[in-house]
């Protein structure tokens, strides 16, 4: 769960209605997004569930090339090109810094925070008006010195910043998740959209979904790789359960903020190579590492075992975090379930060994390789 952030997009007075009386002083909803009041009470929610939340604001300069203000001949919501050469919309004055329009909504309960929240403003200069929270605040950056994996996202406006949030926390490669009732959309055709958050892997979940959707890693793995070897009774009974009980037994030898992505790695570990699943569709039903895992556990074609287990597989696999412990939890599970089962598959595995050790060993899971070695000979 320390892996997780909420980002609280832009949920500024200037994008929620206010009375006529506030708006003729300029006291807020400059570009009011409709229904931008009622996420409130559902951010609130959201709050309390979380050890790290991240606001986002608009933070304008009076003079904004943005604005349709600076352009005489045009209105707001025309078009015209940006000094990023860039085709953009002209929006009514927004968000001007130290105004009541750019302050974070009032009804948030800061209160309900458990950890750390903190403030990224964006839009700072004249010339350039981003959308998305990343872009040019560093944010990526200080999400990733905090461990951060995951990110859910609320806020205004789902077809803008919320929309560019999302889509630039893909490209910083977090996990990540938009909450539709924390957001409101300016658009009433939202068809495009999910289109767009449909190619790019972002769930568009709703609140009450939230805790089902955090379930533990290890459980949500556990589940999906049951769900998907239904068929396959020696996986589901045996390899896959001895598998994560020798993980189990050697967990201490991971560094203790891997050991979940562990264990629920050795839960899917195959399932790109068995089961043929994507490594899609294993992200998107556990998370990125395990299906960065369950990747690295895929051999290549060949014509034997030999071929496939070629030094290039093994060594993707040293390769990437701890996959080649989850490798040798899958072999202590496969020789000990086949030294009781079958003498033949058990032999194969002896007269592996050797090589099977060479081009996988690694100093730091030596308490495993002992055990291999003691089945292979008691
Ligand atoms: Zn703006």
């Amino acid at each position: 769960m320390n892996k997780d952030v909420l980002i609280v997009v832009d949920v500024q007075y200037d994008f929620v209605p206010v009375s006529d009386e506030y708006f003729e002083k300029g006291l807020g909803g400059a570009l009011a997004v409709s229904g931008g009041n009622e996420i409130v009470p559902v951010i609130n929610e959201l709050l309390s569930k979380f050890e790290l939340v991240i606001f986002t604001k608009d933070w304008h300069p009076i003079e904004m090339e943005a604005f349709a203000s600076s352009h005489p001949d045009k209105k707001p919501f025309d078009s015209y090109i940006n000094s990023q050469g860039v085709e953009d919309i002209l929006w009514p004055d927004h968000c001007i810094r130290e105004t009541i329009g750019a302050e974070l909504h009032h009804g948030i309960q800061f209160e309900n925070i458990k950890g750390d929240f903190y403030i990224f403003k964006k839009g700072m200069t004249k010339d350039f008006h981003p959308y998305g929270g990343f872009n040019g605040t560093g944010l990526g950056d200080f999400l990733r010195e905090r461990k951060i994996e995951n990110t859910y996202i609320v806020g205004l406006a789902l077809d803008y910043c919320v929309k560019d949030t999302a889509l630039e926390s893909v490209e910083e490669d977090f996990n990540t998740v938009v909450i539709e009732d924390g957001t409101a959309a300016i658009s009433e055709d939202l068809n495009e959209l999910y289109k767009i958050f449909k190619e790019n892997n972002i769930p568009l979940i709703e609140s009450f979904e939230i805790d089902e959707y955090r379930m533990n890693i290890i459980k949500k793995a556990k589940i999906y790789a049951h769900n998907k070897h239904t068929s396959d009774d020696y996986h589901t009974r045996y390899h896959l359960q001895i598998t994560t009980d020798y993980a189990i037994k050697f967990i201490h030898l991971i560094p203790e903020e891997d050991r979940d992505d562990v264990i629920a790695g050795c839960w899917c570990h195959d399932l790109i190579e068995d089961v043929k699943l994507t490594y899609n569709d294993v992200k998107n039903n556990t998370s990125k590492i395990v299906a960065e895992y369950a990747y690295a556990l895929t051999n290549e074609k060949g014509r034997n075992r030999k071929e496939r287990g070629n030094a290039k597989y093994y060594n993707e696999m040293k390769a990437y975090r701890h996959a080649s412990f989850i490798k040798l939890c899958d072999r202590l599970a496969n020789t000990n379930y086949s030294k009781f089962h079958s003498d033949k598959i058990f032999e194969m595995y002896k007269n592996e060994y050797i090589d099977f050790k060479m081009k996988l060993f690694d100093g730091r899971w030596k308490e495993m390789w002992v055990e291999l070695e003691n089945l292979n000979n008691n």
